[in-house]
């Protein structure tokens, strides 16, 4: 792992800039991807004034400008950059005038559901939790053929939570892949929540050979919000790297 394609700042939910990248070089990384959460357009969950690095990314830009100074390591500039199927064209037009050195599109709500935190809003009957995750993996297909992103996060998020946790199913994960064969968009595993409540990393390693059987690649990401939890997640994301069935690219590959 040269490269931890996904971090967060003060930017969003994460830390100050500088002990992200210092985390990084203590890790023994050689580049680090910083992917502060983006929202482009207003949402009904009251998370854009929060994410809004629509409005912060030059400040955040001249501050990667001056960290590079000071570095070695390639430090990308970068968003994670929330997906809704119905912003498509505003997204686009937004990515367009920023120009990130990449982004990861991520769905972290779709329709009525926000799959953010435990999902109370879902009901405890089956049908109804199936019903919220069906909708998820709609979104993440959409995600993939929409061509607006370099990275997809995260790719079965619902299983980190422990309402909708085991809803998930083959035929989602095969239509996630399928998609993702025909697409310019990598995934990632992410280490987000290995050493807490799912304690693996997304997506479950069970289904990779699913993936490797689509010739899909994947990029290696933290999730970190925190330097302790980059270097506490890069050698455990190390030891997945030894044991996965699928091929691990750089973020260079997929942006060349
Ligand atoms: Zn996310
Ligand atoms: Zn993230």
């Amino acid at each position: 792992m040269r490269t931890d394609v996904h971090t967060h700042t003060t930017f969003s939910d994460g830390a100050a800039l500088s002990s992200m990248v210092g985390a990084a070089a203590d890790a023994g990384l050689d580049g680090v991807g910083l992917t502060d959460h983006c929202i482009v357009t207003d949402d009904a969950f009251g998370r854009r004034a929060q994410y809004d690095l629509v409005e912060t990314y030059e400040r955040r830009r001249e501050l990667i400008e001056s960290a590079r100074e000071r570095t070695d390591l390639a430090l990308y500039d970068a968003a994670e950059v929330s997906f809704v199927a119905s912003e498509r064209d505003a997204t686009r037009a937004f990515l367009d005038t920023a120009e990130f050195d990449y982004t990861i599109g991520s769905v972290h709500f779709a329709g009525e559901y926000d799959y953010t935190s435990d999902a109370p809003h879902v009901g405890t009957d089956d049908e109804a939790r199936r019903a919220a995750v069906e909708r998820y993996y709609d979104a993440v297909v959409a995600l993939v053929e929409s061509e607006l992103f370099d990275v997809l996060g995260h790719l079965d998020l619902p299983e980190r939570l422990s309402t909708l946790r085991g809803y998930s199913r083959p035929s989602d994960y095969e239509r996630v892949a399928a998609a993702l064969a025909d697409a310019r968009t990598v995934p990632e595993i992410n280490a987000g929540r290995i050493n807490r409540s799912l304690g693996q990393p997304h997506p479950d390693p069970s289904v990779l050979s699913r993936f490797a059987d689509h010739g899909v690649s994947f990029v290696l990401g933290t999730d970190s919000h925190r330097p302790d939890e980059l270097t506490e997640r890069v050698p455990e994301l190390r030891d997945v790297a030894d044991r996965t069935p699928v091929e691990l690219v750089g973020i260079g590959d997929v942006l060349a």
